[in-house]
C-alpha cells in the first residue's frame, strides 16, 4: 500500500536539504518521509547532526523502515539529540508472514525487531506506525498484545487509515478495511495498549467514522495540500477537529458510514 512507490528515476536532493532546513519557521518539525532515508544513512546523519547543531530550535520526524541500522551506527546516533528526533517505524502485524508480505521482504519483521531493540539502546523515540489493511485488521488485537511485551519502550503505536495513491490506489481492493463498519478490533487493540500504558493514535480517520469514546485519540493528520471534504460534511459540528478524507479518496470504495455529527 505504499502511496509513494519507487520511481524510475531519482534525483539526491541532499546537498540542498540542510541549506532548506536552516530557512525552517522557528520551533518547527522537519518531516523527512523518503523514500527510505537510512539509504543514505551517512548523508542522513551528517544532515540531522548539522542542522540540530546550529538550530537548536528545530526537531525532526523521520519515516523509516527500520531495516538498514546496525551496530556499527551506534557512534553516529548517539551524537544526534535524539530527544528532537522522532523516528517513525511501520509494523504490520504480530505475525511475521503477514509483516513480510505486507512489505515484500523475506525476513524483515525479524530484522525490524532487532532494530527496535538497537534504536531503544541509542534512547531514540519510536512511533511505531500500523496501516490498517484487510490482511492485518483481524490481528489488531494480538499485535496490540505483542507490542506490550515485546515494544512497551515505544512512546506511541498510531493505527493509520489507507491512501488511495500509488500501490494503495493498485491493491484498493484488496487492502481498504472500512473501519467505520468493523471499528470493534481497531478500539479493542487500542484499549489494550492503553490499559498496559502504551499511548495509541488513529491517523488518517475521518471523526464521524470513530465511535465518540476514541475521537480524543484521532487528530487532524492529513496534510492540509491534501485534505477534502464532501458534501455531506457540510454543517458537521466536528469539521474544525476532523481532518476529512484524503483528496483522492474514491467515493465508491470509502467508508459505508459517514455524515455530518450534529
Ligand atoms: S462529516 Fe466530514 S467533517 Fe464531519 S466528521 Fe465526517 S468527515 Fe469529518
Amino acid at each position: 500500500m505504499c502511496s509513494q512507490p519507487p520511481k524510475e528515476h531519482h534525483v539526491d536532493m541532499f546537498p540542498y536539504f540542510e541549506a532548506a532546513a536552516l530557512l525552517a519557521p522557528e520551533s518547527a518539525t522537519i518531516g523527512i518521509s523518503g523514500g527510505e532515508p537510512t539509504l543514505f544513512k551517512a548523508q542522513l546523519f551528517a544532515f540531522l547532526k548539522s542542522v540540530l547543531d546550529k538550530r537548536p530550535d528545530l526537531s525532526f520526524h523521520i519515516l523509516t523502515n527500520g531495516q538498514h541500522f546496525e551496530e556499527g551506527d551506534r557512534p553516529a546516533t548517539a551524537g544526534l539529540d535524539q530527544t528532537r528526533i522522532v523516528w517513525g517505524v511501520p509494523l504490520y502485524s504480530h505475525d511475521p508472514a503477514i509483516h513480510d508480505q505486507v512489505v515484500g521482504k523475506p525476513g524483515a519483521q525479524k530484522r525490524l525487531l532487532e532494530n527496535l531493540a538497537f534504536l531503544c539502546r541509542v534512547g531514540a523515540a519510536i512511533e511505531l506506525r500500523t496501516v490498517l489493511m484487510q490482511p492485518n485488521a483481524p490481528g489488531l488485537p494480538q499485535l496490540a498484545r505483542f507490542i506490550t511485551v515485546m515494544l512497551p519502550f515505544i512512546r506511541t503505536w498510531a493505527v493509520m487509515q489507507t491512501e488511495n495513491i500509488g500501490y494503495g490506489r493498485m491493491n484498493w481492493k484488496a487492502l481498504f478495511y472500512d473501519s467505520s463498519e468493523g471499528f470493534e478490533v481497531v478500539g479493542r487493540a487500542v484499549d489494550f495498549v492503553r490499559s498496559r500504558g502504551v499511548d495509541a493514535r488513529l491517523y488518517n480517520f475521518p471523526l464521524c467514522t470513530v465511535p465518540e469514546a476514541y475521537r480524543h485519540l484521532a487528530p487532524a493528520t492529513i496534510s492540509d495540500w491534501k485534505r477534502a471534504y464532501r458534501a455531506e460534511c457540510e454543517g458537521c459540528s466536528l469539521k474544525a477537529e476532523c481532518g476529512g478524507f484524503f483528496e483522492w479518496h474514491p467515493r465508491e470504495h470509502g467508508y459505508s458510514k459517514l455524515g455530518a455529527v450534529q
